[in-house]
């Protein structure tokens, strides 16, 4: 057997000559050196981190060819496209190819052309790739997104279940190594008996995505802080979940009549327009794509600054995986959840709802629907508390992490608490003085206008007038009214039914009404003047003017080379080009994510405009 360090040693010239890195992150070498040494690995790590380079450095050190089993084409696309960029000889197969391509590709494959070969799952029980197996020989069989084998998992794919058999068919049995970003123990244990792994080293490394910073906005007006947001960011390219179709449209036509670069995607759309729309985000010809959930399987983009959730989704594995789209090139990207109580009825209406499950009984039903609910009152927590909310996020996925990280919302705001005794007693009683004449209850808005005193016919033909408490808020704001009564929800001192919008108070009302308790709000003060310096520090320190530079020079590369930007060079290493202000080939090398092939294509471009930014 081959000694550890040797291997290691050659893994470390690997990273940097082919990939431009000079250190492993962590799990990457623990990872890398097990699958050299021929055990098999389950290595989980969040998006970002850096699965891919454990099983395409193995590849380019192993003998023959590695089978990599992915489930998404554009995916597929993307990986080999870099990986052709980086000067390494890889190959996908897959049903986008017509027959020309495809037999081309498998030729050129049994000739031993490539040392990483894609394939779709699919393909695997057709025989051409056992077939394929027989005349070259396969080192590695690396499985990405692993967790579709399992039915616990939120991408279950029937196909994953026919890897193993696929595996055993070989005549010689490869190295096999599992790679997904679900952690939960119940995904963890079908992964390794699913597909049969051998007592395979598992790593799971952290859940944390440091660059990414997490918020939360209690926006009234929701639209308005889209448009701020993306006139503050217009150099940037994002994503604005929606959580329906309708919303989809409409925060579209929005962006579009205020003269914003935005595409649409959802599933009423056409194959065709979706894939066109798709294509102008992943080209930067979009700034912005606007989408529900159905967006994002296999987007490998990875300069994607922000991810904006329009809605509160249903819990936090969607939110995480969704934002987590964010800083996939490890730049500093901003992760936005636009928070509203409407949100937790929507929410609740689609568990409540959902047609997903029709072969379940109604006890399996009730079960799925309860599991639901928890979900979603973590993700409320997660909207409302007033702690840290990384450590919020990660101890959902059962990691520790710190009290405050301070590169969250709730970490660089302070809180003041506000005494709403008053009003509460106010709208609380006027609640309970309703519910008796009307046991089924009355909506927000009927409430706020019999506190507020309107004279509508409604009001009057309800008799709302006659109580004690109309116009008891004649002063306040109705906005204002609405607020507060949204706070009472979140407080729990009333509740919204889910079926008809209708409130109710709660026993801690009746403590606020009969035993004096005093009620409090933790209102946000942001710390303004803190966010504008740090981005007022920003140019200086990242000379934002040659960041810009060399993007234009990438933009120009990229439409030669008809790639994605992001496959050229990711934000990451442009940002610490402009740092490093490399003057030389060799110079070009210390920068993160150039290799050797990368510095002798575009070298010399990139150094020219470096060269032209100094001296203009
Ligand atoms: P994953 O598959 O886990 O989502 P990727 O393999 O796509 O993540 O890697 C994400 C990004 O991190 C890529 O831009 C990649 O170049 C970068 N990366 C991976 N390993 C390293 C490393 N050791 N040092 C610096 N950057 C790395
Ligand atoms: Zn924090």
């Amino acid at each position: 057997m081959i000694p550890k360090v040797r291997h290691l040693r050659e893994a470390e010239i690997v990273l940097k000559q082919y990939f431009g890195h000079s250190a492993f992150r962590k799990g990457q070498k623990e990872l890398i050196d097990a699958l050299m040494s021929g055990r098999d690995v389950l290595g989980v790590m969040p998006t970002g981190a850096g699965k891919s380079i454990c099983y395409q450095a193995p590849a380019l050190m192993l003998p023959g060819m590695t089978l990599v089993i992915s489930p998404l084409i554009s995916l597929m696309k993307d990986q080999v496209a870099a990986l052709t960029q980086a000067g390494i000889p890889a190959a996908y197969l897959n049903s986008s190819m017509d027959f020309e391509e495809y037999t081309l590709t498998l030729r050129e494959a049994v000739q031993g052309a490539y040392k990483i070969l894609y394939v779709a799952p699919e393909r695997l029980t057709t025989g051409v790739i056992t077939g394929l197996c027989k005349h070259v020989k396969v080192s590695l069989v690396a499985i990405d997104e692993a967790h579709c084998v399992s039915q616990w998992g939120q991408d279950f794919r029937p196909s994953y279940l026919k890897i193993a058999a696929f595996i055993s068919s070989l005549d010689q049995r490869p190295t096999v190594g599992a790679f997904t970003a679900t952690a939960t123990e119940q995904v963890k244990a079908d992964i390794q008996k699913l597909l049969e792994l051998r007592q395979p080293l598992e790593i799971t490394t952290g859940f944390d995505r440091p660059n990414l910073y997490f918020d939360v906005i209690q926006a009234e007006n929701k639209i308005g802080y889209v448009r701020n947001y993306l006139a503050a960011h217009r150099e940037q390219s994002g994503i604005i979940y929606c959580a329906t179709r309708k919303g989809v449209e409409a925060v579209w036509e929005h962006l579009l009549k205020n003269g914003l670069s935005a595409v649409r995607y959802h599933a009423g759309l056409t194959d065709e327009e979706r894939k066109r729309n798709q294509e102008a985000f992943v080209y930067d010809q979009a700034q912005v794509m606007v989408a529900t959930n159905a967006f994002g399987m296999g987007i490998d983009k990875s300069n994607v600054s922000f991810v904006i959730h329009y809605n509160m989704p249903k819990n936090l594995e969607s939110y995480y995986q969704e934002a987590g789209r964010a800083g996939r090139d490890g730049s500093p990207a901003e992760c936005i959840l636009l928070f509203s109580n409407a949100d937790i009825q929507t929410a609740k209406y689609f568990i409540l709802h959902t047609e997903e499950n029709d072969e379940l009984t109604p006890e399996e039903r009730e079960a799925v629907q309860e599991a639901d609910m928890k979900r979603l009152n973590q993700m409320i927590d997660y909207c409302k508390t007033t702690a840290c909310l990384r450590r919020n996020i990660l101890a959902y996925f059962g990691e520790d992490a710190p009290n405050g990280c301070g590169n969250c919302g709730n970490c660089k705001r302070d809180f003041v608490q506000q005494d709403i005794t008053v009003e509460a007693q106010k709208i609380l009683s006027a609640v309970t003085r309703v519910e008796r004449r009307y046991p089924y209850g009355l909506g927000v808005t009927l409430i706020v206008h019999m506190l507020h005193g309107s004279k509508e016919q409604r009001i009057l033909d309800l008799g709302l007038h006659e109580f004690p408490t109309y116009g008891i808020m004649r002063d306040t704001d109705r906005k204002q009214i609405r607020a507060y009564i949204e706070q009472l929800i979140q407080e729990g001192y009333l509740t919204l039914s889910v079926e008809y919008p209708v409130l109710h108070t709660t026993e801690k009302a009746r403590a606020v009404l009969y035993q004096g308790e005093k009620v409090f709000i933790a209102q946000r003060r942001d710390k303004v003047s803190d966010r504008i310096q740090e981005k007022a520090a920003m140019p200086a320190e990242t000379r934002q003017d040659l960041f810009d530079h060399l993007r234009s020079v990438r933009l120009e590369l990229a439409k030669q080379e008809r790639v994605p930007a992001y496959i050229i060079l990711s934000n990451a290493a442009l940002a610490d080009m402009a740092q490093k202000l490399p003057r030389t080939r060799q110079e070009l090398l210390n920068v993160s994510g150039i290799g050797e092939v990368k510095a002798q294509r575009y070298g010399d471009v990139f150094l020219k405009a470096i060269q032209d930014w100094e001296s203009r």
